[in-house]
């Protein structure tokens, strides 16, 4: 079906209201860039398109040192990839703003859009989930918060019900002596799906590890916390030991499948490889902060 409708509302409330009128047919459109997409191959019916960048509340960046960081879901990426206090203090997140498609793309692609399509591939989950956002959902309802990793349900699926929408991502104030990265495997050098992708923060007090989270993508059917790998990593110095035990914890959380960019042991192997290098950059990004 070819959308029938296309609005642009300029509140919140308005779009909410566009969503409920729509009764399940109606479908956000951010950047466009998965949605057109999608429509034009007929993989996805939409009636009435509503357009989300005119609604405060979803595009910007605000930043308060007590509180933290908050980005509008339909913020193109460019915007995160360029903000000087992302690219300072959630580095990991400025990682992804920079390699998600190419410049034309990041002109207009938004975290919200690659997280509600949900592809367990999406670059901006494993970073997210490692950086510890959390999800600003708004509905008739009302308003709810859950963590990242509680938001996908399946390739495809999210808790978001069809009235309802991400506003914002919401980070936590930036830490004393913490550092983070992202990096993927993919098998051309740009503008391709990661076969694995890696997030990884960490908090050092002198040279010992006293926080981590890990976060992974494209090894399972929705973007995984990688709980135990963090874990590995506290509670001493950086050794190769520890980075080989939070690798192995990382391969463990991950249940890859064999598809035509990779086969489930390759990814089991970069996870390996790929959760070592960002845990390192991390280490190196957070040394750099003092
Ligand atoms: C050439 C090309 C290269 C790409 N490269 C990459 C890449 O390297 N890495 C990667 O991860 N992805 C990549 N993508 C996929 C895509 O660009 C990203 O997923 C992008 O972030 C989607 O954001 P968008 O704002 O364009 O979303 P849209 O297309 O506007 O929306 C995507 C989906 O999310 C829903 N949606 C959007 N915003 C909201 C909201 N706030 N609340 C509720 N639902 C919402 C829409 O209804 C739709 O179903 C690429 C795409 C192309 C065309």
């Amino acid at each position: 079906m070819r959308p029938q409708r296309y609005l642009r509302p300029a509140s919140l409330a308005e779009a909410l209201q566009a969503l409920g009128v729509a009764n399940g047919r109606g479908r956000p459109l951010a950047g466009g860039t998965d949605l057109i997409v999608e429509i034009r191959e007929g993989r996805r019916a939409v009636e009435t398109v509503v357009d989300l960048k005119a609604v405060p509340e979803l595009v910007g960046v605000e930043f308060d040192p007590a509180r933290g960081l908050r980005v509008g879901a339909a913020t193109p990426c460019y915007q995160l990839a360029q903000h000087p206090v992302i690219r300072a203090s959630y580095p990991a997140l400025a990682d992804v703003a920079s390699l998600i498609g190419g410049i034309q793309i990041q002109s207009r692609a938004s975290l919200g859009g690659n997280l509600c399509t949900a592809s367990p591939a999406a670059d901006s989950a494993p970073a997210l989930i490692a950086l510890a956002a959390t999800c600003v959902l708004a509905g008739s309802e009302g308003e709810r918060r859950l963590p990242l990793e509680q938001f996908f349900l399946g390739p495809r699926r999210t808790v978001l019900a069809p009235t309802e929408v991400l506003v914002a991502l919401e980070l936590p104030p930036p830490q004393p002596g913490a550092g983070s990265a992202y990096l993927r495997f993919i098998p051309r050098n740009e503008m391709d799906i990661a076969v694995v992708g890696v997030g990884a923060w960490l908090q050092l007090a002198g040279e010992e590890v006293v926080a981590a989270r890990i976060g992974l993508g494209a090894v399972a059917p929705t973007p995984r916390f990688a709980r135990a790998a963090g874990e590995a990593l506290i509670g001493g110095p950086l050794t190769p030991e520890r980075v080989a035990a939070a690798a192995a914890a990382a391969q463990e959380a991950s249940a890859p499948i064999d598809d035509l960019r990779g086969s489930a042991r390759q990814r089991r192997h970069l996870v390996g490889v790929l959760t070592r290098r960002a845990v390192l950059l991390a280490a190196e990004r957070a040394r750099e902060q003092r």
